[in-house]
């Protein structure tokens, strides 16, 4: 049996795979097993921020497994306690929990916004509004947010309290605010739905409506967090602060993380035996998120991130068969003339390109180090395919 006939026998097919056998990787490139390299526009999923197997992560890593790589969350880790600090101090936020995925980083979010709301109004207070076309994760509770028909079946009875309301409708917004809600949750670019951005006036009345009503504002920034738009935090784009900000995906390089961070009135809302993980701040995990968070606050490097969004969505605005391009940062939604988005991530695979999709979009995560060189490698191949 080959990979793929192995892998099909024991694996549940939960995933419409690529027949690509990825085997390593360095730098922006994936090489599979039949040795042939690709350049990674997706990051992997967004995860791999800093690229396959860079070198300092690499070795920050393994010396964790060398030391050590798991213990009880009963016990205090020196690793654990330096990335919590670095990652509140590069945020602004008082506290995290740490969990292993975006789903878990939503979930505690969903939890303390609950719990917060029911210690100081009691019971009846529970409503989360979240936005159409939203993606929160696949966990009963973060599909129950997620603002998606197409998600809302088979797995019957979901989770309630959740109202949906249209991104950028700020009168539906208004109609949606009753005295049963704890907690409006958004993503600042909506990531699985199409790489769309809220609009700044959206995202500012939320914030107002938020401090108003003792309503707590939760950013999901699992897929915009980390560098991936150019500031640490998507947030920081619109001039507010959320309450509680969720990262996962890229947070730790592409080892499992997840991250509810939280200002300092929510920070002692979950009290022992309210929540844990018996992963969550996994030492190996906590090293990797220790550099990635060291190298995307250091000097200068945001600035490349933004730099290098700007001359890809230079390239792409003027490539024949780009209707338009949408996102922010490196996080970039590309909309087709006539090409369809999946036809186009397949044959790319056949060049030597690693693409997403969003939508019906193609959606480009390069590693947040991608150099200029690999960019003009991977946009003269796409520009090919689409045009
Ligand atoms: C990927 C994603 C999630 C889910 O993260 P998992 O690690 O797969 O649980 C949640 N929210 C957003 C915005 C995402 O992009």
């Amino acid at each position: 049996m080959n990979t793929i006939e192995k892998f099909n026998n024991s694996v549940m097919h939960t995933y419409g795979r690529y027949d690509v056998v990825i085997d390593s990787g360095s730098g922006r490139m994936a090489e599979d097993e039949n040795n042939k390299t690709y350049i990674d526009f997706g990051s992997g999923i967004g995860t791999n921020s800093l690229g396959y197997c860079d070198e300092e992560w690499a070795d920050a890593v393994c010396a964790q497994v060398r030391s050590i790589q798991h213990t009880s969350n009963y016990y205090y880790t020196s690793v654990q306690a330096e990335f919590a600090d670095k990652l509140c101090k590069a945020t602004g936020y008082d506290k995290v929990f740490f969990g292993n995925s975006g789903a878990e980083a939503n979930e505690c979010a969903i939890k303390t916004a609950r719990k917060y709301s029911f210690d100081k109004y009691g019971k009846g207070r529970s409503t989360i509004i979240t936005l159409v076309n939203s993606f929160h994760g696949r966990t009963l509770a973060t599909l129950s947010a997620t603002g998606q028909d197409t998600f809302h079946n088979y797995f019957f009875p979901f989770v309630e309290g959740f109202v949906h309301t249209p991104a950028n409708d700020i009168a539906a917004l208004h109609e949606a605010v009753d005295d049963t809600v704890c907690a409006i949750m958004l993503e600042f670019v909506q990531g699985e739905g199409g790489v769309i951005k809220l609009d700044d006036d959206f995202v500012k009345e939320v914030r107002r409506i938020c401090d108003e009503k003792d309503i707590i504002m939760i950013a999901d920034e699992v897929q915009t967090g980390a560098g991936r738009t150019g500031k640490f935090l998507a947030s920081e784009h619109f001039g507010i602060k959320p309450d509680i900000t969720t990262m996962a995906k890229g947070l730790a390089g592409g080892v499992p993380i997840g991250a509810c961070l939280t200002l300092p009135q929510y920070s002692s809302v979950l009290v022992p035996g309210t929540h844990g993980s018996t992963f969550g701040g996994n030492p190996i995990a906590c090293a990797g998120g220790n550099v990635v968070v060291s190298r995307v606050t250091a000097e200068g490097f945001l600035d490349e991130v933004k730099a290098k969004s700007d001359y890809i969505n230079d390239k792409l605005s003027a490539m024949d068969g780009v209707e338009s391009v949408s996102g922010l940062g490196l996080m970039i939604g590309i909309t087709l003339k006539d090409k369809n988005a999946s036809d186009v991530v397949k044959a790319a695979l056949d060049k030597g390109l690693l693409l997403l999709t969003a939508k019906t979009k193609v959606r480009l995560l390069p590693p947040l180090n991608i150099t200029y060189e690999e960019i003009d490698k991977g946009l003269c191949i796409l520009s090919e395919l689409i045009k």
